[in-house]
């Protein structure tokens, strides 16, 4: 609902060409209803949920002593990955040093 600006009397809606307007039944003042309405609306957008996948040598993670499957290197990158499930723990990822060779410890 619009009130008059000028004498506080009820306007009502009105066509002019193609903008709508708003007309005061009492003093005849008009104002543009597009104007006069304005509608906000904020848009947020959501971050999807991003598979973080490491794959950078730039990275600096902690080593540890683990023996690959590979070359039987004895020292490896390990890092850990929180599964989506809520029953299941943490994954644990080693990287070789030596061969860069990944793999999941399976042991836990
Ligand atoms: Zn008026
Ligand atoms: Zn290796």
């Amino acid at each position: 609902m619009q009130f008059c600006d000028k004498c506080g009397a009820m306007m009502a809606p009105f066509k002019d060409a193609d903008a709508v307007k708003l007309k005061c039944r009492s003093c005849g003042y008009v104002i543009d209803a597009a104007g006069s309405l304005k509608v906000s609306q904020k848009v947020e957008r959501t971050p999807r949920d991003k598979i973080v996948v490491i794959d950078d040598d730039t990275v600096p993670m902690p080593k540890t002593s683990a023996s690959c499957p590979k070359c039987g290197h004895n020292e490896a990158y390990y890092w850990t990955v929180q599964t989506r499930r809520g029953d299941e723990g943490a994954t644990e990822f080693y990287r070789c040093t030596k061969c860069k060779t990944t793999w999941r410890n399976y042991g836990g």
